[in-house]
């Protein structure tokens, strides 16, 4: 079994990621991967090319799952193309009434408490606080693994560090540097909605949420999301991390707004059998 992850594209001008679920080669028939994507918030034309460098098509796509609905998460353009393909979207209850002036309601597979993927996959789904209508995190879990995705959430609750427990992974917005924001050329309206509650975490809130996470799990991948192009610095991150928790560095990815990442192996890898000698 083995289960894939790439961040297409994120931040504030689109975010896209897929997961790619192989299941156990439990006898003859082999059976392809179940293929994912958590959020459309990249053009048509980019989804194509970026899954075209794992050699992936859009009808390889079984389905959709949405943290919320903003522009940079769901671009409208994407209506026909769901329709056409009859890719289910799995959206929240809070998001469904929105939703459906955006997509048909035919492709709309609207949940509450899990989505249920398969016999052995499925997702739970965390409430969390962004803007008006709030944005929504998920635990995945397939088979054995487990990790953690959220983005564009305000703070961090207590509910969110309960549920991302033994995780194999986890993917977290680290949107601003407060001092970069502070300086940015930007409304201070736009600055303070940023930086409030219900706004976006800020690099030492990710840092300190996964070092959290990280004491009650076995992460072999960090994967930090939606970094803000005017407000944030790769190599501000990563000298952060390098610094405050070196123990994680080796296994941080950085996700890009126009590059997307390199395919993660999420899964536990089995232990290697030690040859007999004699
Ligand atoms: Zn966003």
């Amino acid at each position: 079994m083995s289960i894939q992850l790439s961040v297409l594209g994120s931040g504030s001008a689109g975010n896209c990621t897929l997961v790619s679920i192989s299941q156990p080669p439990d006898g003859p028939r082999v059976h392809r991967p179940f293929n994912l994507l958590i959020d459309l918030g990249l053009s048509l034309k980019q989804t194509r090319l970026r899954l075209d460098t794992y050699g992936m098509t859009l009808d390889e796509i079984d389905a959709v799952i949405l943290t919320h609905l903003d522009q940079d998460h769901l671009r409208p353009v994407w209506r026909k193309t769901l329709r056409t393909n009859n890719i289910p979207v799995h959206i929240h209850q809070i998001h469904s009434g929105a939703a459906r002036q955006i997509l048909d309601t035919q492709n709309i597979m609207c949940y509450q408490n899990e989505v249920v993927l398969g016999p052995d996959i499925s997702i739970k789904p965390i409430r969390l606080a962004h803007d008006d209508s709030g944005t929504i995190g998920f635990v995945f879990q397939a088979y054995q693994t487990r990790f953690g995705f959220a983005t564009d959430l305000g703070h961090v609750p207590d509910e969110l560090l309960e549920h991302f427990v033994e995780l194999d992974a986890v993917a977290l917005e680290s949107n601003y540097d407060p001092e970069m924001q502070r300086q940015a050329d930007r409304p201070s309206f736009v600055k303070q909605r940023v930086m409030s509650n219900h706004g976006h975490l800020s690099n030492a809130e990710a840092l300190e949420a996964i070092t959290q996470i990280a004491a009650r799990s076995t992460l072999g991948h960090v994967v930090l999301i939606h970094l803000s192009r005017q407000c944030n610095c790769p190599e501000l991150v990563s000298d952060l991390w390098r610094t405050k928790a070196p123990e994680l560095y080796d296994c941080l990815t950085i996700a890009d707004q126009h590059t997307p990442t390199q395919l993660l192996q999420l899964s536990q890898s089995l232990p290697i059998p030690v040859p007999e000698l004699f």
